[in-house]
């Protein structure tokens, strides 16, 4: 145990920075759909660096390795500024979709790009598409990882992923053993992309600001009241967040948190560490 016994609320901040990746991976790499993964970089980075410095808020990005081979020097200016770099894969790829060889290779990949960007290595994970496969957690364990950030067990408690869970169809589960990789868990309503990532085939993805804003600050208030010591976990992208209205609004949502007292912003890998030292050792 530490002295330090934590503030009333953490806020993690994620920034999922697909850029083009994850338009690759869907094989809609025509111009238009990869213009909007550029867009990310050329502008949704720069202004979600400038919001993070403007309220002096430390936050993690999630980088496919694809988006640090072909954004080098942005990756490493995030890494400079103080942000945390997470594996996010190299191509976006789903890994509920992979072999396990795949999957191991292509986690593996996404580090090593990062650590030739930035000069770290992320020990912390998050699933494209919240999609882990069964083979997921034991490869993130095996390639040292800290945290995993895909699944959806809690809202604003972070806990032990299991090994070995069976889902069985004619009783009841079984639950495997609880390892030392944390989760900390997220959710689409607390994600930018369900809300504003506009489809032109679903007609979907135009909510106004002020909506998700109601949202986003309810879920806060309910665990800033109600769960003392909760862990906000926020996930956006910055080709999405990007937008002006949006941007103006997650400034808004930022100056409602900061007004309220014992509210500490920090890296997703900073929480993790944090949670660790408060558990008791088996
Ligand atoms: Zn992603």
């Amino acid at each position: 145990m530490t002295d330090d016994n934590g503030p009333r609320a953490w806020v993690c901040l994620s920034f999922d920075f697909d850029a083009m990746s994850s338009w690759i991976f869907r094989d809609m790499d025509s111009p238009t759909p990869l213009s909007r993964g550029e867009y990310g970089a050329r502008v949704g980075v720069p202004r979600v660096l400038e919001t993070l410095d403007r309220f002096e808020a430390k936050a993690t990005f999630f980088v496919p390795g694809h988006s640090a081979d072909t954004w080098p020097a942005l990756v490493a200016e995030m890494a400079r500024r103080g942000h945390e770099l997470g594996n996010h894969g190299y191509m976006h790829e789903v890994p509920n979709t992979l072999d396990a060889d795949t999957e191991r290779a292509v986690i593996r990949r996404g580090s090593d790009a990062i650590e030739r960007a930035a000069g770290v290595r992320p020990r912390g994970f998050r699933s494209p598409s919240w999609d882990l496969s069964p083979n997921s957690l034991d490869i993130l364990r095996d390639q040292g990882f800290v945290y995993d950030s895909s699944l959806m067990g809690d809202d604003f408690s972070l806990y032990r992923c299991r090994a070995g869970d069976v889902a069985h169809k004619d009783r009841a589960y079984t639950f495997g053993q609880e390892t030392d990789l944390i989760e900390m868990p997220v959710h689409w309503i607390l994600d930018d992309a369900p809300y504003f990532q506009y489809s032109y085939q679903t007609r979907t993805g135009l909510t106004p600001a002020s909506q998700v804003l109601e949202i986003w600050q309810d879920e806060f208030d309910f665990m800033y009241d109600r769960v003392p010591g909760g862990v906000f976990t926020l996930t956006m992208h910055p080709q999405i967040i990007g937008r002006g209205h949006r941007i103006l609004m997650l400034e808004r949502l930022l100056r409602h948190m900061r007004a309220r007292a014992g509210v500490r912003f920090a890296t997703q890998l900073e929480v993790a560490e944090w949670w660790l030292q408060q558990q008791p050792r088996h």
